[in-house]
């Protein structure tokens, strides 16, 4: 538990270290409850800290056996030591080697941070500040060592060995049952990327040859058993370093990487240099337990992890608040990859639709920060959003405002300037300006202030004169008033009744972008044969709201005839919000959804064949949590799904032979053999997505359908989407559908995380009980995070009426659970309480729920820092020094 006060860090505050460390040889000597960690530091003062200044070792929960400074035993006076810190007040002033013995529990570590064990593996996770959880250390990202560990244990237990870098030497200890490894990793890095792994593990491998030639050994490390699980996420391992030579020139840069499968793991991956540690979840896959989805997601990781090896360890972040400098960059990257794997279109959509369901409300809420932010009292609660995903799309900015070459350029610059340091995100834009000329210093307040930016845009067309004019004003929302403008790329087209104008130009508009830099602006395009309909962002080109009057058939017509997919699919987006908020407000709606069901037809007919993948985007409707968004204060979350699954209904019965005849023209013959490629996932996304419109519109003939699917299907992606729409029908064949699952997959708690999770989703006033009943189910644990985000986290991201029950019911079993789970894992604690972001734009009565919820967190006492910060913030309140 920890006790401190917490304390406020300061962007502003930052200074460089007083002391160096150059070199670190740890000793691990692995045991479960008796690891003994020996740490020799040559340490140096540093030239650009402070002469004479005391050193100070972060520690946390850390207990001392013995220290001595160049092999003398330190005496009691010389020193001071607690748990979270290690102090000499009066360091030698020259180089010298300070050597730390001590004693840790790796059972007992139920944080998941620093060294701890899952399923008997040992293993460690070190960012942000876990690393002073092994020994004490200067644990900040711009104090870069040269790390050489040898790791011994029981080889019974641990015949397995792995640290960071390449292996030197290993072998038996005679006569003792133990063994050892040696690994010297030749790259400096801070302490976030150390990492070491020992256990009993299966091991998949292939080599690779690098661009330059190396001869690279990789390793997929997995429970015993489950070898033929890895082999896909090898196979990314591989398309990952091709691409990344390819694309941006990186090659790889040691004799081996290893990745390793843990199965009780606080995040998603962990980039640790040459052996990535990841949770099992984003490694393992089979046709019958892992969706389309699934393999996307492990694709994805497995390159994000990989990619970081340049935009993040070898050129690494000065401070944590730079930590936009490797997660937004390295987003990007990873998403540009996804996007030359599978459909571009399609997946620019998918990026977006995460933006807008986590980042806009992000935004929007007590929770707001910039990109980069310029205070935080406990950095584990900005592994957000904002910083991920709203980071990326900064990135993307820069390169349409630049250009795909001069971008390429100015990347390749940041690496070499770069190489072996700790950078910041001045360092990142400086590296763009040398190689453009161009001044970005007002590009770089997209990094400084939080606050979604808002387009507000008229067109006036002038048949006269053949002109198109578009009025644009921006505002900067939640920023302050002192915020300048942003500079927002606007990438557009003018089409007409029959397909797009391209003869239309103005001097304004380049390779197809327009920028606006100031409040207010009119951009008048010539040449405009007929009233055009204005296809403006596409490809979503500024992560901002815009707000432009614009009746269902000019959306339509886009839907028919933009060039640009993204902006094809929104404009039915917008038609759908429109009709369900229409419906909300009491505003009639059935002749605008007979005519948006008529375009959906017409859409189907002439494309969802060729391209099933955007066919079964543009039937998904906006989530509820959308429309939430979209209405912004007094939200009544049973009000929006109501209008939602009407919609759903009046869609599924007018386009019903259309849905019921794609179904059987995408139907796979039986014994096809499962691929997980995006063409395949595609036509199953397309038939999934038809049989939930089916089923709203139909709920009995819905139910068989999917019961039928959940029994005919020979893959986890169409099984799952027969249970998913099964849940949303009340039943005996549901809950006999929900029994026969759990009992085929009792031994496959990854796959039971989707059940848990589907549960706890159904928009009904029974989930809170199923819920709190299924916590006590023998497959649920509180102190695995895979289980705890698949039914607490599913239930409280992903079930607005539930949730947001109008008696509290929701709050309370989110707020019983955060409390029981603080002490353990404070990260994932403070994780589920992200889910109160949005409380204030409730209507009031829920609004008051929320808020009584949140202040019974608070007055806890002995809370975490990390559940204490969310908490505070979420109500508005300083809580920290
Ligand atoms: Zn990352």
């Amino acid at each position: 538990m920890r006790t401190d006060t917490p304390q406020t860090v300061r962007l502003e505050d930052y200074r460089p270290s007083d002391h160096l460390i150059d070199r670190v040889e740890l000793d691990v000597r692995l045991d479960p409850h008796d690891t003994r960690v020996t740490a020799r530091l040559a340490i140096r003062p540093n030239p650009a800290g402070r002469p004479g200044a005391p050193l100070v070792l972060d520690g946390d929960d850390l207990r001392l056996l013995a220290l001595d400074l160049d092999g003398q035993s330190l005496a009691p006076a010389a020193f001071r030591v607690a748990p979270s810190a290690l102090t000499l007040p009066e360091p030698p002033q020259r180089p010298f080697t300070l050597t730390i013995e001590t004693r840790l529990d790796p059972t007992a570590n139920t944080k998941l941070m620093g060294l701890y064990r899952s399923n008997g593996v040992y293993c460690t996770q070190c960012e942000a500040d876990g690393f002073r959880r092994i020994t004490y250390f200067l644990d900040r990202p711009d104090v870069m060592s040269i790390y050489t560990t040898r790791i011994e244990a029981e080889e019974a237990a641990a015949p397995v060995l792995l640290g960071n870098g390449n292996p030197v030497e290993a072998g038996r200890i005679e006569g003792t049952g133990r063994h050892f490894a040696v690994w010297h990793d030749p790259h400096p890095k801070p302490a976030y990327l150390f990492a070491l792994v020992g256990g009993r593990l299966d091991r998949v491998s292939s080599t690779f040859t690098t661009m330059d030639g190396r001869a690279v050994e990789l390793a997929v490390y997995v429970e015993p058993g489950k070898g033929d699980r890895a082999a896909y996420a090898l196979d990314a391992v591989e398309r990952s370093m091709a691409w990344d030579e390819r694309t941006f020139g990186r090659a790889y840069d040691l004799d081996v990487f290893n990745v390793v499968a843990v199965s009780d793991f606080n995040m998603g991956a962990m980039e640790n240099k040459g052996l990535n540690i990841f949770n099992d979840k984003y490694v393992l896959a089979s046709p019958d337990t892992a969706t389309d989805a699934d393999y996307a997601a492990i694709e994805a990781i497995i390159a994000h992890e990989y990619f970081h090896n340049w935009s993040g360890n070898r050129v690494t972040c000065r401070d944590w608040f730079q930590l936009c400098l490797k997660e937004g960059l390295t987003v990007f990257r990873d998403q540009e990859f996804s996007s030359d794997m599978r459909s571009r279109d399609v997946h620019r959509i998918g990026e977006v639709r995460t933006l807008r369901a986590r980042q806009f409300p992000e935004d929007a809420g007590p929770l707001a920060h910039p990109v980069r932010p310029k205070r935080y009292a406990e950095i584990n609660n900005f592994y957000t959003a904002t910083v991920y995903e709203k980071g990326a799309e900064i990135v993307r900015m820069l390169r349409t405002l630049i250009g795909e070459r001069a971008f390429r350029a100015g990347m390749d610059r940041y690496f070499a300037e770069n190489d072996g340091t700790a950078a910041t995100v001045e360092d990142f834009l400086r590296a763009f300006e040398a190689e453009t000329g161009r001044d970005l210093s007002r590009f770089a307040e997209w990094y400084e202030r939080p606050g979604t930016p808002r387009v507000a845009i008229s067109g006036h067309y002038d048949a006269g004169a053949q002109t198109y004019s578009l009025a644009l004003r921006q505002t900067r929302p939640g920023a302050g008033s002192d915020a300048p403008p942003v500079v927002i790329p606007i990438r557009l087209g003018l089409i007409g009744q029959d397909g797009p104008l391209d003869d239309a130009r103005s001097p304004r508009v380049t390779d197809g972008v327009f920028v606006l830099d100031r409040w207010d602006d009119v951009l008048t395009i010539e040449n405009v044969a007929t009233a055009p309909v204005p296809s403006l962002f596409r490809g979503f080109s500024a992560p901002v709201r815009v707000d432009m009057a614009m009746d269902d058939t000019e959306r339509l017509t886009l839907l028919r005839h933009d060039t640009d997919g993204f902006n094809r699919w929104e404009a039915a987006q917008r038609v759908a919000a429109r009709l369900m908020i229409g419906a909300l407000r009491g505003e009639a709606t059935a002749a605008g959804s007979d005519a948006f069901a008529a375009a959906l037809g017409s859409f189907l007919d002439a494309r969802a064949l060729a391209d099933p993948a955007f066919a079964a985007l543009v039937l998904s409707l906006p989530s509820e949590s959308d429309l939430a968004d979209d209405i912004g204060s007094e939200i009544d979350p049973d009000a929006i799904h109501a209008a939602r699954y009407d919609l759903r209904a009046r869609l599924g019965t007018a386009l019903t032979d259309r849905l019921h005849a794609l179904r059987d023209a995408l139907a796979e013959p039986a014994g096809t053999p499962f691929s997980p490629d995006a063409a395949s996932a595609g036509r199953r996304a397309l038939r999934n997505a038809a049989l939930d419109l089916i089923a709203a519109a139909d709920p009995t003939g819905g139910a068989a359908c999917a019961d039928a699917q959940i029994h005919s299907a020979g893959n986890m992606t169409d099984r799952l989407a027969g249970l998913s729409t099964l849940a949303l029908l009340p039943g005996e064949t549901r809950e006999a559908a929900f029994a026969a699952f759990a009992e085929r997959y009792v031994d496959e708690p990854l796959v039971l995380d989707k059940w848990f999770a589907i549960q706890a989703m159904i928009p009904e006033d029974g989930t809170v009980e199923r819920v709190r009943r299924l916590q006590e189910h023998p497959a649920f644990a509180m102190t695995n995070p895979n289980r705890v985000r698949a039914l607490v986290g599913s239930f409280a991201l992903a079930n607005p009426t539930q949730f947001n029950r109008r008696d509290g019911a929701g709050f309370t079993l989110v707020a019983d659970t955060v409390l029981a789970l603080d002490r353990a894992n404070p990260q994932i604690a403070a994780r589920l309480m992200t889910a109160f972001g949005s409380w204030r734009r409730l209507e009031p009565v829920r609004r008051g729920m929320a808020e009584s919820a949140l202040r019974r967190i608070l007055a806890t006492p002995g809370l975490s820092r990390d559940v204490t910060d969310i908490a505070g913030r979420s109500l508005g309140e300083s809580v920290t020094a």
